[in-house]
Parts: structure tokens; sequence; C-alpha cells
């Protein structure tokens, strides 16, 4: 019988471990293998737990092409930065032996979050914005943001970055990422919007901010802040106008932003194309230079294996993870 070991990647180590390089790669290769029906994702889990105002849940799912297998579990505790000094999101992966259930890895959820999900949005770049894109526009300026901002800096030459956000005290947080990366930054009015060859929401509204006539022929937007029933950041007309990718259409049409289109009748489940038949080639992707496609990002747990399965092969191929026999 083999030697059956728990890899523990603990939150502490993740930042040192995962690149944003290696968050991206993964999170291509598992769009991909979701749109081929190589993978899939559970239902989601999400519970008010009647204690301490938390939001607890799952989400997980199996690729069997990069055989993992696995769930995210965790979710919103809204007293802990006033009352434990530590952040409101808490979440920890477990990943288990697909040939035999056994629980293989524990992993630090938080820090992994920002960057799978800001690789997400930086794949949908990669497939489907103009080659010639040189404003990036950036709609929320949170937590969220800065990493959204960074990967999408790494993944295309823009030449100028422009943001917009309600709580206009926030803004220089994406200032400082884009003069850390050399490019000039400009506060702008939503309208200024028209101007961005690229946009990324990334805000936790619950009323559409940027407007169909913000948004210019042969933009591409990324929507990225609406992941729960009732969220929304853009409004449903502009998904008429566009033509309409996503993670998962399953959480598209009922907790991302595709959710409001379809509730109104402007666009058909039909309508919305998983991004991974653009990374396989089954979807030619963005059709002429005046189109508007717009990629819906709900956040899908395959996307937290993956990004996990990659974590753990560094960690123990440089030793830094502890390994306990069972
Ligand atoms: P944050 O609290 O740090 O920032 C919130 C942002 O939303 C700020 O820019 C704030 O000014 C803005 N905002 C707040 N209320 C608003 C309103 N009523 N209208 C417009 N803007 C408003 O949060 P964060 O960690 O940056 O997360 C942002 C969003 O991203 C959240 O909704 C979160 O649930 C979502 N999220 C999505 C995924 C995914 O995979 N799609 C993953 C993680 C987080």
């Amino acid at each position: 019988m083999s030697q059956h070991t728990l890899t523990i990647v603990p939150e502490g180590l993740i930042p040192d471990l995962l690149t944003r390089d290696a968050s991206f790669t993964a999170v291509e290769k598992v769009f991909a293998a979701m749109a081929a029906g190589e993978a899939y994702n559970f239902p989601v889990v999400r519970e008010a737990i009647g204690h301490e105002d938390a939001l607890y849940g799952f989400k997980g799912g199996f690729d069997r092409t990069g055989g993992v297998l696995g769930l995210k579990a965790g979710g919103y505790w809204p007293n802990n930065l006033d009352k434990q000094g530590i952040i409101n999101h808490q979440s920890t992966v477990c990943l288990f032996d697909p040939d035999t259930g056994r629980v293989t890895a524990m992993v630090g959820g938080n820090y992994l979050t920002a960057l799978r999900t800001a690789a997400a949005s930086s794949v949908s770049i990669k497939h489907l914005a103009r080659k010639d894109a040189k404003v990036l526009g950036m709609i929320g300026a949170g937590h969220q943001a800065t990493f959204q901002l960074r990967a999408a800096l790494e993944t295309h030459a823009f030449e100028k970055v422009i943001g917009w956000n309600l709580h206009p005290e926030m803004l220089p947080n994406l200032a400082k990422v884009a003069e850390e990366a050399g490019l000039p930054f400009e506060a702008v009015d939503l309208p200024g919007m028209r101007d961005a060859d690229v946009i990324i929401t990334i805000t936790s509204s619950f009323a559409p901010t940027l407007m169909a006539d913000h948004v210019s022929p042969g933009t591409h937007i990324a929507c990225m802040g609406t992941d729960t029933k009732g969220k929304q950041e853009v409004e449903a007309a502009l998904l008429a106008r566009a033509t309409v990718f996503c993670d998962e259409v399953a959480q598209s049409i009922s907790i991302g932003e595709a959710q409001h289109a379809i509730a109104s009748g402007l666009i058909k489940e039909q309508d919305v194309t998983q991004l991974g038949a653009v990374i396989n080639g089954a979807h030619k992707g963005r059709a002429s230079d005046e189109e508007i496609t717009l990629f819906d990002g709900t956040g899908v747990g395959l996307q937290d294996l993956a990004v996990s399965a990659a974590i753990v092969e560094v960690a123990v191929a440089n030793g830094t993870a502890t390994v306990v026999p069972l």
C-alpha cells in the first residue's frame, strides 16, 4: 500500500509561490477543459449560517484532463476585521485524489482567489480584445481592482489607464499600479469610458453604473464584480449590444451579469458562449474591429482548484510545503 500524505500550503506562503503567469496558464487551461466537456463545476452552495452574520459555502469541481478534484470552502465574515483584525473573506481549498477520494492537499484560498479572478479577465483580454487596444478603463478601485489592473497590464501592451469609482478617494489605488507599470493614469467620468478599448468592471454594485452608451464600438468589457444574484455593474442593454462570453453559462445567467439581460428578455441563454470555446478554437471569438465583446466572469470553483494544484506542485518541488503522513 502506498504511503498517503497530506500537503499543506498555508496562506502566508502563497504570494511567494504563485505567479500571475502561472495563474493565467492554469485558468486558461481549465476554461478550455470546461468548454471541451472534460471539466465541470458542481452546483455552488452558499448559506447564511446564522452566526457572526457569516455567508459560508462551497465551490467544487472535477477536471478530468488535469486530474484535479476538490472544493474551495469559505465565504464572508463581515465582523472579522473589527473583531479579529483579519480580512473578512476567508477560504481554504481541499484537493482530493480522483482515483481514491483521499484528501491530498489543503491550500490557503484568500490570495489565490484574487489572482485567479484577475487571471480570468486577462484570459478574456488575450482572446477577445482588439490587438491594437491602447486604453484600459477601470471601474472599481477596491481590493480586487488592483489585482485586475496588474494582470491586465502584463497581458496586453496598454498605453494609458483611465478609471472611475463611486468612491473617488479610492482611485489612487489604481493610479499607483499604473504608475508602477510606467503608464499614465487619468480619472474620468462614466461617459469618459468611451475612450477605453478595454474596460474591466470590478465593484460590489447592485445597480448598473456603466451604461450601453458609455461604450464605444470595438471595446472589450470584462465584468468581474457580479458574482451573486441581484448584483449588477452594467446596463442590461449593453449585453444586447455585445457578443457575450462567460466562464460558465449556468453561473453567468443565474448569478452573473447576464442574469439581468436574460430576466428582461434582452438575450437568451444560447447567446452566451463559454470563453473556453474561443480558447479551444471552437468559436472564432471577436468577429470584427467594430464588435463589442463582453466577458461575464462569475468565478468558478475549477479556477480555484486549477490554481491550487499549480501551487502544490511548486511548493512540493521547492520543499516549502508541509507534508504530513496520514
Ligand atoms: P472591495 O470592497 O475592496 O471594493 C468594492 C468596490 O466596489 C470599490 O471600488 C467600491 O467603491 C465599489 N462600490 C461599492 N459599492 C458600490 C456601488 N453601490 N456602486 C458602484 N460601486 C460600488 O471589494 P473587492 O474585493 O474589490 O471585490 C469587488 C467585487 O468583486 C465584489 O462584488 C466581489 O464579490 C467580486 N468578486 C468577484 C469574483 C469573481 O470571480 N468574479 C472574485 C472575487 C470577488
